[in-house]
């Protein structure tokens, strides 16, 4: 007689506000629950931070799952073809496989952090019939007042990065806009260089392999062009403060290119 696969209760972390609130909303809702965080190895010290006090806060711990490459051999083995949001092999490498690998054959009841009131957004919906996703703030109606307010009553409030950066992810993550790699060379100047490193141009065909299709961080850090998009970003966000009565906080993270960005990374 063969046995039954195991059934799995998890909460995949980001590191962000919304699957954080999710992990402490769900904590006593649901036995036996796990929670994991795909560490890519490239994540702010803020986000390991963050989820150190929340795996204190939920008294069990986050399962940190790894890819066996890192991301630099992964780079290296494409040439230094850097990951974008049209060939986004990052996402897949460093977040999907781990977390398949990790659930093997097991039932898996995965529990997503999409809020009630982003509906247009889409999770990550694993090819694999085993894992089957849930989405608790949309059945319940959760939307960002109630996040914040279950962040602030856990006393874990929001992760410090969203002083300068509206999501969770890789430093150099390629869907951030300009004033957050501002940002991040103003509080993380050797991450900003580690990632400039990554930046290469083709002697031969002169293609230029950049983060930003706009310009290459070496072109961002010079003073005049961080000063010119500070000035930008503050122009836009009283604009839109002025149309649209919205928090600062909330123009910062729509500003610019949209809000587009990776839910398995973000949320
Ligand atoms: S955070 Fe950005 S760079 Fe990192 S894996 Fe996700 S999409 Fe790729």
């Amino acid at each position: 007689m063969s046995s039954q696969p195991p059934v799995r209760h998890i909460v995949s972390l980001s590191g962000g506000k919304d699957s954080t609130a999710l992990a402490i909303y769900l904590r006593d809702r649901i036995p036996d629950l796990e929670y994991v965080f795909c560490d890519t190895g490239e994540e702010l010290p803020e986000t390991y931070a963050y989820l150190d006090k929340l795996e204190v806060f939920l008294g069990k711990e986050i399962k940190k799952l790894k890819a066996k490459q890192s991301f630099e051999d992964m780079l290296r083995a494409r040439g230094g073809f850097l990951p974008s949001a049209q060939v986004r092999w990052c996402t897949e490498h460093l977040k999907i496989k781990p977390f398949e690998e990790e659930i093997g054959d097991s039932i898996c009841h995965n529990y997503i952090g999409i809020r009630a009131d982003e509906l247009h957004r889409k999770g990550y919906i694993s090819t694999k019939p085993n894992i089957i996703p849930h989405y608790p703030f949309i059945d319940d109606g959760i939307k960002k007042e109630d996040v914040v307010r279950i962040l602030e009553e856990s006393g874990l409030g929001l992760p410090e990065y969203y002083e300068w950066r509206s999501r969770s992810g890789c430093y150099f993550c390629f869907f951030q806009q300009r004033i957050e790699w501002v940002g991040l060379l103003k509080n993380h100047e050797g991450l900003f260089n580690r990632a400039e490193q990554f930046e290469k141009e083709d002697p031969q065909t002169g293609e230029r392999y950049t983060w930003s299709q706009r310009e290459s961080l070496s072109e961002l850090r010079l003073p005049d062009r961080q000063q010119a998009i500070i000035e930008e970003h503050l122009r836009r966000a009283k604009s839109q403060q002025v149309r649209g009565n919205q928090t600062l906080a909330e123009v910062f993270s729509a500003s610019e290119s949209g809000n587009e960005s990776c839910l398995i990374c973000h949320l």
